[in-house]
């Protein structure tokens, strides 16, 4: 099914050119992109490519491929009926929330009629449901047309790519910065478009660690890339805001990749150019 995706990509238009590669600015994140020359040349492409996991151990979430034939990664359990549902059944999922909110506000002793809540429930129904839209997203038009054949091996860098997400044990934010590398195997990838990935992950219950282990599979999965580097670093709200108040702690997650995983100068390399080292 992954193979059928990738095929796909690969036919998809390869002639606009590639956007510069200096800077990139954009509505939600700000992110520089680098190149290094100081990279040693890889030894080997990453090889029996078709799984990721051929080099991390298996997990519930990363035994299944990245991108399902239709596109959709990782879908949660309803995604598909969010997708396709008419604006009468949209309303109708929205009143449904609206509705278990308002029996929330009532158990926390609240007044649902004082002026303030009068809205909430609804307000609330349709955060929750901008804070997941990330389910809706499909990995083809998230990628659409911005893979490019480029001969280009070094080491490419996104970093601090603001991302906003829920923790999912707490259904609280948890927000930071995402860091993408990776060493090209004769694709790339527009770099706006690693900012629109990390988004499509964020926008979805989460946790820090899967978060960041699906932005590097999905990469790898788009790509077939020498390597991939994801690092993450995020405060999160159930964390700083509640018992052991550790205002101030963030939380460094990362998932290293083919050459990034065999090789320590390159690992090194990538965690110097994002600051982490
Ligand atoms: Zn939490």
């Amino acid at each position: 099914m992954a193979e059928k995706l990738t095929k796909q990509i690969s036919q998809l238009d390869l002639s606009s050119p590639l956007p510069t590669n200096a800077h990139v600015k954009g509505a939600g994140y700000s992110a520089s992109a680098q190149t290094t020359l100081k990279h040693t040349k890889p030894r080997k492409p990453q090889t029996g490519a078709d799984s990721p996991l051929q080099t991390r151990p298996a997990s519930p979430y990363t035994l299944r491929a990245p991108v399902d034939s239709d596109g959709l990664s990782w879908p949660s359990i309803g995604a598909r009926e969010r997708i396709e549902e008419d604006e009468e059944a949209k309303q109708g999922r929205e009143k449904r929330i609206s509705d278990a909110v308002k029996v929330i506000l009532e158990e926390l002793g609240e007044d649902t009629n004082r002026e303030g809540l009068l809205e909430t429930p609804e307000r609330y129904a349709r955060a929750m449901l901008y804070f997941t839209k990330g389910y809706e997203d499909n990995i083809r038009d998230v990628i659409k047309r911005a893979v490019f054949e480029e001969d280009h091996d070094e080491m490419v860098i996104v970093r601090d790519i603001e991302i906003y997400s829920l923790c999912e044990h707490h259904l609280v934010p948890f927000f930071g910065k995402v860091h993408i590398g990776y060493i090209p195997n004769k694709k790339v990838l527009g770099l706006s478009k690693l900012a629109r990935l990390a988004e499509m992950y964020a926008r979805r219950l989460q946790v820090q660690e899967r978060l960041t282990k699906q932005i590097a599979m999905a990469l790898t999965d788009i790509l077939k890339p020498q390597g991939v580097a994801v690092v993450i670093e995020a405060t999160h709200m159930c964390m700083v805001s509640r018992g052991v108040q550790k205002s101030g702690s963030s939380t460094v997650t990362s998932c290293m990749l083919g050459y990034f995983r065999e090789s320590q100068k390159t690992r090194e390399e990538f965690l110097g150019l994002v600051g982490k080292r």
